[in-house]
């Protein structure tokens, strides 16, 4: 059990934390190491259960926008679609009683796999004792240790991040094939009945384009169905209405840009998130709302560091 802590700098004026995660992995993975595992997200979890109150986005958006919100509120976060949300972050959710809101990236719904979990799966699955990538213009890269594999799919994931989806798509398939590590799992996302299951367990579902476009990548006509094409997916799999979004990458003015806000409005979309750090506060803009997540083990440390967030510092 988790002792209530004092937060005794916590600012007196509203206060919305959200929380941003992606995956909560079976079992630790080295080639993940920010992905918490059951123990450490457990851990987390019941930290926020003493110490914040845990509101779902749409109602602390609304209470937000009328003044009308508890102290320390906060909202959980998960972005893109993994099957794990359902399969291990749901039952600690429910153990301690939190709601949740899960953004979804209808494109790899069913088997499909986002372009970074693709090169880390085929780094962490490949034997050999470097990748030679010379021929793609991407490098050689030794392998023979974690630290040197983690290296590899970090200098990867930067060449290729910002490439046009379709050239990146190439890398990606190219990459896979240098590994030779045979065909990789297609369980990572949610399927479309685990995403039903998820709504009908009561976490919300918010979309998050069809494939996670970088929306300053894209012209404006694109930008908008990438939005809207979502959302319609998702309202179409789970029979109720979407209206949360998050900006895939979501950093303001390099991931997207002012002129995407107003298209999430006009989707039908009637709150937003953002990756930028910060809180929620009185008057600020909800279709761009901040959000944080703390890292490390120790409530201790995420105590002060959710504190120093929501200080603005
Ligand atoms: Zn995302």
């Amino acid at each position: 059990m988790i002792e209530k802590l004092p937060f005794l700098a916590w600012p007196r004026r509203q206060t919305l934390t959200t929380l941003i995660f992606h995956r909560v992995l079976p079992a630790v993975d080295p080639l993940r190491p920010g992905e918490p595992d059951p123990a450490r997200f457990e851990r987390l979890m019941s930290f926020l259960a003493e110490n914040f109150a845990v509101l779902p986005l749409p109602e602390a958006v609304e209470r937000l926008a009328r003044g009308a919100l508890p102290r320390r509120a906060c909202c959980i976060t998960f972005d893109d679609g993994y099957a794990d949300n359902l399969t291990v972050a749901l039952p600690i959710l429910e153990k301690y009683r939190l709601p949740a809101t899960v953004f979804v990236a209808t494109g790899y719904l069913d088997g499909g796999r986002m372009f970074n979990d693709a090169v880390i799966d085929a780094i962490a699955r490949t034997r050999g004792n470097a990748l030679d990538l010379r021929e793609l213009d991407l490098g050689v890269h030794p392998l023979g240790t974690v630290e040197a594999k983690l290296a590899a799919i970090s200098a990867l994931l930067d060449r290729i991040k910002f490439s046009p989806p379709a050239l990146r798509d190439e890398q990606v398939s190219a990459i896979v094939a240098a590994t030779a590590c045979g065909p990789l799992a297609a369980d990572i996302m949610l399927t479309t009945a685990q995403l039903k299951e998820l709504a009908g367990r009561g976490v919300e579902i918010g979309g998050h384009t069809v494939s996670h476009a970088i929306l300053t990548a894209l012209d404006d006509g694109e930008a908008f169905a990438e939005i809207t094409q979502g959302k319609r997916r998702l309202e179409a799999i789970i029979g109720r209405p979407v209206s949360s979004f998050a900006y895939p990458n979501g950093k303001p003015g390099r991931d997207y840009a002012p002129r995407h806000v107003p298209m999430a409005q006009a989707a039908g979309f009637a709150r937003a998130v953002s990756t930028a750090h910060g809180v929620g506060t009185a008057g600020c803009d909800i279709f761009q709302l901040p959000r944080f997540t703390p890292w490390g083990r120790a409530p201790l440390a995420w105590a002060t560091r959710l504190q120093r967030n929501a200080r603005g510092g």
